[in-house]
């Protein structure tokens, strides 16, 4: 049954909660999807007002314009509960602002702010039991966009849906990545839609990552389109290389996503007294760091899984290993940001919501 949870909120509650058939204990990542999820429909030129429903199904037309041109944009961010209870997001503000820009370059409505931001507390009052609390797990939280539109002329849908769904997760990635220097390939060019979170940027990445893992690699390291000769992003997610005591990573781009991991890191290593520099990182650096051994970590950065070691990277048919390191900052800066996320430490920066 329908009641008014806000003033323009409606909630449909599910009849059942799915809690209880899932075993916490062994959670996998965004496999599981909890009891309700958020609604918004555009139409005629307008944001209808959000509703609150039970997760189900969607039905839409074989001529919806998602299936056919691909309007679809994402994001990624987690809820956590400390141990009194209380829920927290991690500078949510930034991932409607992303989510924005995304839609924009994709030629999508923007959504009003307080649609995302109020839409999703009010979720999370519901959904509050389905964030789980061991170490490494959270509530994933996925809010996304497409274009329900229909046509099949290649032109912008006139209507959309927004929703936000929740899974509760555990850790992202267990143990570290061995990772490949894509010299081929390219995840996103000048230009393009590298920078948004475009369902189809992820799409491209799949062949070019199965190849990868074909050669017993787990990720790609992206390099870019023109040249293939500086490194871009790992996987997934934002770069950072230490070498000697300088923690690096690459300035954004057109092709690059603005990670707000990769900018929380870059605030806290500074904080910590790391050295740190936002240049160009060439191939060749890497491989002449690894040799000399100034090299002493490489890591991806984003939501999942905060920080993801990598432990090798292949180039050119060689193989270079990172040296196994007691103290590493990647690690550092991990506990670091996770103990601003669950409320372990106080928060200088404002980030916690
Ligand atoms: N780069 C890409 C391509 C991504 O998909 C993500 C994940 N959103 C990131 C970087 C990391 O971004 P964030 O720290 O905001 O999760």
């Amino acid at each position: 049954m329908a009641s008014n949870y806000t003033e323009n909120f409606t909630v449909e509650k599910c009849k059942t909660s799915k809690i209880n058939d899932v075993d916490f204990d062994d959670l996998k990542f965004g496999s599981v999807f909890s009891d309700h999820m958020l609604v918004c429909d555009y139409k005629n030129g307008t944001w209808e007002a959000p509703k609150i429903t039970p997760y189900q199904p969607i039905t839409l037309e074989p001529s919806s314009k998602i299936f056919h041109y691909g309007q679809s944009i994402f994001e990624g961010m987690k809820a956590y509960k400390d141990d009194n209870g209380s829920v927290f997001l991690f500078r949510p503000t930034d991932n409607c602002k992303r989510l924005n820009i995304s839609a924009k370059r994709l030629a999508m409505p923007e959504l009003p702010e307080a649609y995302f931001i109020d839409g999703l507390k009010a979720l999370l009052e519901l959904e509050k039991d389905w964030i789980p609390t061991a170490e490494g797990s959270a509530l994933y939280i996925r809010p996304f966009m497409f274009a329900t539109g229909q046509g099949f002329h290649a032109s912008p849908a006139d209507s959309y849906k927004f929703i936000i769904a929740c899974a509760p997760s555990g850790a992202y990635f267990s143990g570290q990545v061995k990772v490949l220097i894509e010299e081929q390939y390219s995840r996103s060019a000048n230009g393009g839609v590298g920078f948004a979170k475009a369902g189809g940027n992820y799409a491209g990445q799949f062949y070019p990552t199965q190849l990868a893992k074909d050669k017993g690699y787990q990720q790609v390291i992206w390099t870019d389109d023109n040249t293939h000769d500086y490194i871009e992003e790992a996987g997934a997610m934002n770069i950072f290389v230490r070498i000697n005591d300088t923690l690096l990573t690459v300035p954004t781009s057109d092709r690059i996503l603005d990670g707000i991991t990769r900018k929380s890191i870059l605030s806290i290593a500074e904080a910590e007294g790391i050295k740190t520099e936002v240049r160009k990182i060439k191939v060749s650096e890497l491989i002449e760091a690894s040799e000399n051994g100034s090299l002493k970590e490489l890591f991806g950065a984003g939501t999942a899984a905060v920080v993801s070691p990598i432990s090798g990277f292949g180039f050119k048919g060689q193989d270079y290993e990172l040296p196994k390191l007691e103290n590493t900052y990647g690690a550092l800066l991990k506990k670091r940001i996770t103990d601003i996320q669950t409320n372990k430490v106080d928060d200088p920066y404002g980030w916690r919501v």
